[in-house]
């Protein structure tokens, strides 16, 4: 789930799946409840099906308004540019921010990569230290990972057990070499939302610009960069049922105004920090996608939160040892994160492989690892394991959550009938005190 989002299990549409224990899990053939089908989406913080009133704001700028947007002397371009900047001032009025701040990008993680090695390198002789935090976004962590090679100094500071951050670990970080603080709005897995306005007002106090990674919180929950001192935002479409590809990066212009480093040479489209022609279609898309979002953050935050709490409660309902994960409270609405402590994580993923969720594990290379934020927040590699994230969206409906929680509740009494540990532990017996055989 960490992000390498695309090692999905793939659903093959068999049957019978046989997992890794060599328990044949049958699936049921009772038709379909009415209004769901298979394979069923619930991964909506790896990315989201695009609204059709997205796509159709989209279609002709494909087709017939194709002109370039730095075509400056003739219909086409004007035409062309005039959609680019009614997406800027959707996408400002959102944020709280102005049109002339938004700079086009591809996407979130060139947005990330942007701020950070261009504020960077913008400012490297007031300091060179930079603060993040350990559950960031890969387009984060690697990219002050890069840094630290071409000598910055990074902190990367811990969560507590419910992933928020210690603002006292943040004071006690910074230092008169401190350049930038990038700490994410939202948590892709866990949902947590960190206090980005205190985070925001220390920073200015401080006199430390601050980045945040907002991919997850745009458009779901009010996001305003100035009531919360925000210098630098990193946002991109395909989060909020806009397209692949496309994203922008909030540069603050007064108070202060913060300069940036461009990384790519070239025409100095968006006012020197991005060059590239721009992706119109895509522009327009998010700025459509911005739009609606907008206008209805507030009731489908309260529908998702609904349906999460509702799901949450079956799951604690029906099963023991279950717990979620990340702090409630402060708390993305689609955003559920629960660990199924006692089922092995792959036969639980293999017995609902036709619905598309995320699981505590990332594949890297061969292996399957932990996933890393999970593992920040104290959960052991096995909790982890068999942990999933649902991420409701627009258009799940409640017909499918009801699908999806009893089709895992059946899984996981199923999984736990042959759980050797889970029999221990109904039996009283303390697994901590084992001492287990060495092989
Ligand atoms: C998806 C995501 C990104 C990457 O965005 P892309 O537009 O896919 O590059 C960055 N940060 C967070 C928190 C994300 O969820």
């Amino acid at each position: 789930m960490s992000e390498k989002e695309n090692c999905e299990i793939s659903n093959n549409g068999e049957m019978n799946e046989m997992s890794n224990t060599g328990v044949i899990i049958t699936q049921s053939a009772t038709p379909l409840p009415e209004g769901v089908s298979l394979p069923l989406y619930m991964d909506n913080h790896a990315t989201t099906q695009m609204d059709h009133r997205v796509l159709n704001a989209m279609l002709p700028y494909f087709s017939v308004k194709f002109g370039n947007a730095a075509s400056r002397n003739h219909a086409f371009g004007w035409e062309a540019e005039e959609a680019v900047e009614k997406s800027r001032q959707q996408i400002a009025k959102l944020i709280g921010a102005t049109a002339k701040e938004i700079i086009f990008t591809s996407g979130a993680t060139e947005s990330n990569n942007l701020a950070i090695k261009g504020i960077a390198e913008m400012y490297k002789e007031r300091g060179n230290h930079i603060i993040t935090q350990a559950t960031e976004h890969k387009a984060v962590l690697d990219t002050c990972k890069r840094l630290e090679k071409y000598g910055y100094r990074v902190t990367y500071l811990p969560v507590q057990a419910d992933g928020l951050i210690d603002i006292e670990d943040l004071k006690r970080a910074m230092d008169d070499k401190t350049i930038l603080v990038s700490i994410m709005f939202a948590n892709n897995e866990i949902g947590v939302v960190q206090p980005i306005a205190e985070i925001g007002k220390l920073c200015h106090e401080k006199g430390v610009i601050f980045h945040t990674d907002a991919v997850q919180a745009v458009g779901k929950i009010p996001v305003d960069v100035q009531a919360m001192n925000i210098d630098v935002l990193s946002l991109t479409a395909h989060k909020i049922y806009g397209p692949k590809g496309v994203g922008a990066l909030y540069v603050r212009r007064r108070n202060p105004r913060v300069q940036i480093s461009a990384q790519i040479d070239g025409g100095g489209h968006e006012r020197g920090m991005r060059s590239g022609t721009l992706n119109v279609p895509g522009i327009v898309g998010l700025g459509a996608a911005c739009e609606i979002s907008g206008q209805e953050m507030e009731a489908e935050a309260a529908r998702l939160t609904e349906l999460r709490d509702y799901m949450q409660a079956k799951f604690e309902k029906a099963l023991d040892y279950v717990h979620v994960n990340g702090n409630m409270e402060h708390h993305l609405p689609g955003n559920l994160n629960m660990s199924f402590v006692y089922v092995e994580g792959e036969s639980l993923l293999m017995g609902i492989n036709d619905i598309a969720v995320s699981s505590g594990s990332a594949c890297t290379s061969a292996t399957l690892e932990p996933s890393y934020v999970l593992k920040a927040l104290g959960l052991g590699d096995d909790v982890a394991h068999s942990s999933i994230r649902f991420g409701l969206g627009r258009f799940n409906t409640k017909a499918e959550v009801d699908y999806v929680s009893d089709k895992l509740i059946d899984v996981v009494l199923k999984l736990r009938e042959l759980s050797p540990l889970y029999e221990m532990v109904k039996e009283g017996i303390d697994l901590t005190k084992i001492e287990w055989a060495a092989h």
